[in-house]
């Protein structure tokens, strides 16, 4: 099949030839005469060189996204990369270890506007781009036929802000289901730590699959340790640190609702609840309540406080304040793990915060380790804003 040729502006092929996926709408000549948005287009350059495919929408600023950087046809490329990063996660993952990440992370398998995570026997799909949601019926034939054997159920989350700009409405749904009545929930498994996730009523797609590598690193610590983990979500780092032998952990959130699934995991891996402190509450009124933190270990992994740009600002200062009164009731000798998962503020924003903080706080700080999103969210060299998950351990004086 030949597709509809769009041409590109003089010299505006050069960020595609370094296989950058994003044209911007000042990028394009022309669009074909016929063309409706979502479809895909050939890309040629102002001398009537093939770049590749990509597709595209005129009503936004990426006004094209490309999905192959040949003559290939592209529905081939995206089978190809689906079934690439199928295998990645394979290599990555021996499936006695766990059986949940993230399967396609956009660009980072370059695939622009699709992400998949895994949860067991589930997948969730987000799409954020018209040109994705075209394609959606193709991209589940293709997961179900290499998939098939291992899911039951596929559900659509669909939810991102910036679909409005593509025109498309949120999406929650179940778009593919082996069998009637397949549910929502499932259990999944890291590293013999286990967790119930409810893909449909979890937040983001029901679990925190990106702080694998750091919840490993605090079990590696926290033997006959006390925790303090702020912004819990389902316990997470608390479940790893329990099951690691920790003398008593305590989990905060502000959501009820996250702290009963938390109870719930804790039960799942055979740890009475009873042992430990589960507190509904908004993480600056727990503090503001403690004189001093008697823990050994402090997790703090808020929400994103700046969801786009201009939240720069308030992000920075919010960043600030939370460290502050966090540090400033710690004790000597123990140990912070602060994270960001802000891209907008980047990793030496997040850093001047953190340092302002330990200065209004009076305390010293000695970074110990740093870490980033786990390794199944592949990045892509010149997508840079798939990297916004940056964590520090600081050994505090
Ligand atoms: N650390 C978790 C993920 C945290 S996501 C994990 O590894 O699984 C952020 C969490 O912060 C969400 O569960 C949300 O309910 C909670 N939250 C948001 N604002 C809060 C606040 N002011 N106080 C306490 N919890 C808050």
């Amino acid at each position: 099949m030949s597709y509809p040729v769009v041409y590109l502006k003089k010299d505006k092929e050069k960020p595609i030839l370094r296989r950058h996926h994003w044209i911007f709408s000042g990028a394009v000549k022309k669009f074909p005469e016929s063309f409706s948005n979502g479809d895909i287009c050939q890309v040629r350059s102002h001398y009537n060189k093939v770049l590749g495919h990509a597709y595209f929408n005129d009503k936004t600023t990426i006004s094209g996204r490309m999905i192959n950087f040949s003559e290939e046809n592209p529905l081939a490329s995206i089978e190809k990369n689906i079934l690439n990063a199928i295998s990645l996660r394979k290599k990555l993952f021996d499936a006695k270890i766990t059986n949940a990440y993230r399967l396609i992370n956009g660009e980072g398998d370059l695939i622009p506007g699709l992400l998949i995570d895994r949860y067991n026997d589930k997948l969730v799909i987000q799409i954020s781009t018209l040109g994705i949601e075209k394609l959606k019926d193709m991209i589940i034939d293709v997961l179900v036929e290499n998939l098939g054997e291992e899911i039951d159920l596929i559900f659509e989350k669909s939810t991102m802000s910036s679909r409005n700009h593509e025109g498309l409405d949120k999406i929650e749904k179940v778009v593919w289901a082996k069998h009637k009545g397949a549910r929502v929930q499932t259990e999944i498994f890291e590293n013999e730590v286990k967790f119930i996730v409810d893909v449909k009523n979890g937040h983001k797609t029901g679990f925190y699959l990106d702080q694998r590598n750091m919840r490993a690193y605090i079990a590696s610590l926290i033997r006959g340790k006390k925790l303090l983990n702020c912004f819990s979500y389902t316990g997470g780092f608390s479940v790893y640190a329990a099951l690691s032998g920790a003398k008593e952990v305590t989990s905060v959130d502000i959501s009820e609702e996250v702290i009963n699934g938390a109870v719930k995991n804790f039960e799942a891996n055979g740890l009475d609840p009873e042992n430990h402190n589960f507190v509904a509450l908004d993480v600056f009124e727990f503090l503001e309540d403690q004189k001093e933190l008697d823990y050994d270990i402090v997790i703090l992994d808020p929400p994103a406080f700046a969801k786009k740009k201009s939240d720069y600002g308030a992000a920075c200062s919010g960043y600030r304040r939370l460290n502050t009164e966090t540090l400033k009731r710690m004790k000597s000798g123990s140990i912070l793990l602060t994270c960001s998962c802000s891209y907008h503020v980047d990793t030496d924003s997040f850093l001047k915060q953190v340092k302002k903080a330990a200065a209004d706080s009076g305390k010293t700080l000695r970074q110990i380790q740093s870490h980033r999103q786990a390794e199944d969210h592949v990045l892509n060299p010149f997508h840079p804003e798939l990297d916004y998950l940056k964590g520090f351990a600081f050994w505090v004086e």
